[in-house]
Formats: C-alpha cells, sequence, structure tokens
C-alpha cells in the first residue's frame, strides 16, 4: 500500500542581476509587511487583548499599499506578502496553544531571508520555473530529479548569509513502505562517535569534519578581530558562513545515509528524548554540532519512519541508560563523561555508548508492548525501587526540507 506524502525538494540555483535584485526587494518586503503585522498584533493583544485575524492583517496590508510611504509593496508579487502574513497566523496559533513562545520580529542580519510562492504566482512548463515579475526562468541546477511527473505546489526562494541562493519545490510524491523486519535497534547520541547503535556499531562523525571544524575556529578567531563595519569585517563574516554552511551540508547528506538505512534496517528505531533546554547550554563548537545533528537526527527519523511504516520509540530523557548495567540491573551512582569502558559488580565489562545504546532498545521495546500513553514503571531486580519513567511518542509525518 502506498501513500502520498509533501515533499521538499531543495536546489541551488543563480540567478541573473535582475532577478536577484527582483527577490532582494521581495525579501525586504516580506520581512517588513511580517514585521508590521507583528508590531499591530501586539499592540492589539497587549493593549487591549485583542486577536487580529489573518484577514483582519490581510486587509491592512492591503491599506499600507496605499499610503504614500509605502507604496513600494506594490511593486513586488503580492502572493509572497500574503504568505507572510499566512506565517505570522500560523506562528500566533502556535502560540495561543501554547507550542511556541511569543512570535519575534525577523532581523535583516539573523533571519534566512525568503519568500514563498504558490500556485498562482509561478509558472512550471517543462521543467521549467518561472516566479511571477520575472521573464526568465530561475537557473536551477537539478542535483536530482524530481518524482516522475511532480508539479510543485509551494516553491520557496532563500539566500543564507553565505550568499548562496536556494529554491525549495513541495511537490507530491508516492512512497511505499519498507518491508516488514523484525529488526529493532537503539541508538545512544554521543560526542566522540556520532551514534552508537545496540548493535555494538559505532558510527564515526562524517569525514573531512574536524578539519572543517578547525577550519572554521580559525574563520571566527579572525572574525573577531576585524573592526566593526569595515569590508574586511564582511568579507571574514562572510568566510564563515560559507565554512559553516559546508559542514551543515556535509552533515545533512550523511544524516540522510544514515536515517534512511536505519529505517530500512529497522522495524522499530529506538532514541532518547534529549532536552531542547539541555541541548541549548551547549559551549564548544563540537558540542554544538553534534546537538545540532542529533536534532536532525531525530527529525528525519520522525518522518523516514513515518513514511516507511516503521516505529519511531522516544523515550523519557531521564532514563538511566548509561549508568545502568544491561545485565544485572544495577545503577551505578556516578558515570562521568570520561569513563568509556567500565565493569559492573556483576562482572560484566562494558562499553559505555553500546551498553547505553542497548538499554535504550530495551526500554523501547517494553514501553512500545505497552502501547501509545502507557507509562510503565520497570522495576531494579536489585534494589526493588522503581527505576524508569517511560513515554512513548509514535511518530508524526513532517514536511522535510530535503
Ligand atoms: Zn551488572
Amino acid at each position: 500500500m502506498t501513500q502520498q506524502v509533501k515533499r521538499a525538494f531543495r536546489y541551488r540555483f543563480y540567478p541573473t542581476d535582475e532577478q536577484a535584485a527582483e527577490l532582494s526587494r521581495t525579501f525586504g518586503c516580506v520581512r517588513l509587511v511580517y514585521n508590521k503585522a507583528l508590531e499591530e498584533r501586539t499592540r492589539a493583544w497587549y493593549g487591549e487583548h485583542r486577536r487580529v485575524s489573518y484577514v483582519q492583517s490581510s486587509t491592512a496590508l492591503t491599506e499600507w499599499k496605499k499610503t504614500e510611504e509605502l507604496a513600494f509593496l506594490r511593486e513586488v508579487s503580492s502572493v509572497p506578502l500574503q504568505q507572510a502574513l499566512r506565517h505570522l497566523q500560523t506562528a500566533f496559533a502556535n502560540f495561543f496553544a501554547k507550542r511556541a513562545k511569543y512570535p519575534r520580529y525577523k532581523s535583516r542580519k539573523k533571519s534566512r531571508a525568503s519568500a514563498e510562492y504558490t500556485r498562482s504566482a509561478f509558472k512550471w512548463r517543462d521543467g521549467k520555473l518561472t516566479l511571477a515579475k520575472m521573464a526568465e526562468p530561475l537557473d536551477i541546477r537539478w542535483s536530482r530529479p524530481l518524482p516522475e511527473g511532480s508539479v510543485p505546489t509551494t516553491v520557496t526562494v532563500s539566500r543564507d548569509s553565505a550568499g548562496r541562493w536556494f529554491v525549495s519545490l513541495l511537490c507530491e510524491d508516492t512512497i511505499t513502505p519498507a518491508r516488514p523486519t523484525t529488526a529493532a535497534v537503539g541508538i545512544d547520541a554521543g560526542i566522540t562517535s556520532l551514534v552508537t547503535l545496540s548493535t555494538g556499531e559505532k558510527i564515526a562523525n562524517p569525514r573531512h569534519e574536524r578539519r572543517d571544524r578547525a577550519r572554521l575556529a580559525k574563520a571566527q578567531r579572525e572574525l573577531c578581530r576585524k573592526a566593526k563595519g569595515s569590508a574586511n569585517r564582511e568579507k571574514a563574516r562572510r568566510k564563515v558562513a560559507k565554512v559553516h554552511a559546508r559542514i551543515v551540508d556535509r552533515r545533512r547528506d550523511f544524516l540522510h545515509k544514515l536515517s534512511t538505512r536505519l529505517v530500512h534496517e529497522n522495524q522499530v528505531v529506538v532514541i532518547e528524548d534529549l532536552s531542547v533546554r539541555n541541548l541549548l547550554k551547549s559551549h564548544s563548537l563540537a558540542r554544538a554540532i553534534s546537538d545540532a545533528s542529533w536534532t536532525e537526527l531525530r527529525s528525519m527519523l520522525e518522518y523516514k519512519c513515518a513514511w516507511y511504516g516503521r516505529e519511531l520509540v522516544v523515550i523519557d530523557r531521564w532514563f538511566p541508560s548509561s549508568k545502568l548495567c544491561g545485565a544485572c540491573g544495577t545503577v551505578t551512582a556516578k558515570m562521568p563523561l570520561n569513563v568509556r569502558e567500565w565493569t559492573c559488580e556483576c562482572g560484566t565489562a562494558h562499553d559505555r555508548d553500546v551498553n547505553a545504546a542497548r538499554n535504550i532498545l530495551a526500554a523501547g521495546l517494553a514501553a512500545s508492548a505497552c502501547g501509545d500513553g502507557v507509562r510503565p514503571q520497570r522495576e531494579s531486580s536489585r534494589t526493588g525501587r522503581s527505576l524508569v519513567k517511560q513515554e512513548t511518542q509514535r511518530a508524526t509525518a513532517g514536511i522535510p526540507r530535503l
């Protein structure tokens, strides 16, 4: 049984000078409209405790376009501006549902510049994409083919801090579920190796990354030495962004291959829920990058499990995966990070990460057998105290960026 999913395909493209100017103008207008609408909503919410709807924001936009100082908004395609208001609407819906923090202003420097075009604002003909207000199609580098016969429903154009242009095409795609298997795997997130599997396999960080990371650190040091506002500083900033972008690209590629492999080989995949709060506390560069990849790997596992009919079990982050002996169930009081191998009182010798991955798998399978929403209490065979509170979450399909 196949299933239809929405899937984003991302490519680099090289705009002509005219296209680049048009897009930069559009990005600026998108940001302005978003921020202005946010400002009005904030005034209404904090001043009068009144919620502003998308329709009201949209009416306001029409009014802004009629004023002299905002007349330039009429020069760009109206669709990306409307889409910006829709995104703001979603941000507020998430805020009111307590799923997200209060929406923030888009900054010219920190936010990624982007514009979203729906069906009425682009032409798709013979595999060529032409955006509204443009005479020529975009020069896209098709690094992989779109699914056979597919037509994009939404197109997002963006420019990253390294100055590279991307277009993301949202298409319908048909997914065939993977063949059922009885295999299951537990995954432990690490720093020394990227992840360790319950099978004992350790997956190292991508090749080149150590060197790229050293380059990044050097580029960052150089950036710090440049005077603020100078041309050299801008050059140094670009350099940092470039090295960083390369690390992120290689990482993503690597994580795609890894997640696809794990999902194809296993019916059940168990991971630990590393809390976002914990992740944000990271200081070292290595730590920051490994945390970012963990978040990305998790989201890839989530949607790929949903696509291919697999189960992703997420166990509670307080589960003492590295302190628990998988053989006898004893929990060691202390397990400093530098201890890579240890021997339990029962005589079993453990590799720290492999033991953790095995414990994660066992906890996940126990939780999975109890079904959704059940929080089984596992008893320690030795102390008799309740040891772990588990929580299962089933994967939900998301729309990935590829
Ligand atoms: Zn033991």
